[in-house]
């Protein structure tokens, strides 16, 4: 038995890192994944798992976010994995900087949920909503995360306010708060640094577990909030950050 059997999850950002990892572990759970990226070469590397069907999906283009909302006809789970990391204070983030910024980590889960929770209701089944906040937001500040902290912060207030909105249709909603996590971009953050090495030393030294977290530890805990053994739980943030925010 599969602790999703039966269950349609949806997500976005799934062709790397922690949807990646989510797709998979979501389809070796039962579950039937509608795994999204708006990198569909990435993404077809997904086409082969058992339980997966791909789709690309652009989540910045609201008329492509509609027309693929149309075209799923049951959804169980909704994970809204896509996010950016900006990296500067604020005198390095411009207005273009902060509206993409923006547009990507908080209005696309506007889009996602204004599409998606319409179909819950309507199935009058209850489900799960996955948003991908992070520890840098509302919870703690972090050195040159000046915009990213800001929608991630927006992102935990956006998911509390669906919840209250829409407990009674037992639709919950919850966030996912991970500190530092071994993923592609974080690599790629990592490499655009002067030192490389240093920097991954400093992402380390910062998580008192003494590590990064891997994209499977982050997809662990969006299955148990996908699962009905999460059935009693909504609003919430749950931080999975290594210690770096104790
Ligand atoms: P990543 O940054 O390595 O990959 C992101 C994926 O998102 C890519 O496959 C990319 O193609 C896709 N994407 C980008 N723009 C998109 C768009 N417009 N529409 C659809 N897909 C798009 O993945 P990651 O590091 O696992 O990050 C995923 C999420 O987790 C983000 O929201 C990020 O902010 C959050 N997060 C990451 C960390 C970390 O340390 N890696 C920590 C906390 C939170």
């Amino acid at each position: 038995m599969g602790r999703l059997d039966g269950k349609v999850v949806v997500l976005s950002a799934a062709a790397q890192g922690i949807g990646r990892a989510t797709a998979i572990l979501a389809a070796k759970e039962g579950a039937r994944v509608i795994a999204t990226d708006v990198n569909g070469e990435l993404l077809k590397e997904l086409d082969s798992v058992a339980g997966i069907e791909t789709q690309v999906l652009d989540v910045l283009n609201k008329e492509a976010v509609e027309n693929f909302a149309k075209s799923i006809d049951k959804i169980d789970v909704l994970f809204n994995c896509a996010g950016f990391v900006h990296h500067g204070t604020l005198l390095d983030c411009d207005e273009k900087a902060w509206d993409f910024s923006f547009n990507l980590n908080v209005k696309s889960v506007y889009t996602m949920c204004k599409n998606f929770v319409p179909k819950f209701i309507a199935q009058g089944t209850g489900g799960s909503v996955i948003n991908m906040a992070s520890v840098v937001s509302s919870i703690k500040g972090a050195p040159n995360r000046f915009v990213y902290g800001a929608t991630k912060a927006a992102v935990i207030g956006l998911t509390k306010s669906l919840a209250v909105d829409y407990v009674q249709y037992k639709i919950r909603f919850n966030n996912v708060c991970p500190g530092t996590v071994d993923t592609p971009s974080l690599r790629d953050r990592m490499a655009a640094q002067d030192d490389p090495e240093q920097a991954l030393k400093d992402f380390i030294a910062r998580q008192k577990l003494g590590r990064l977290a891997s994209a499977d530890e982050i997809a662990s805990l969006v299955i148990y909030l996908a699962s009905d053994e999460s059935n009693f739980v909504t609003g919430q943030e749950f931080i999975i950050d290594g210690g770096w925010s104790i």
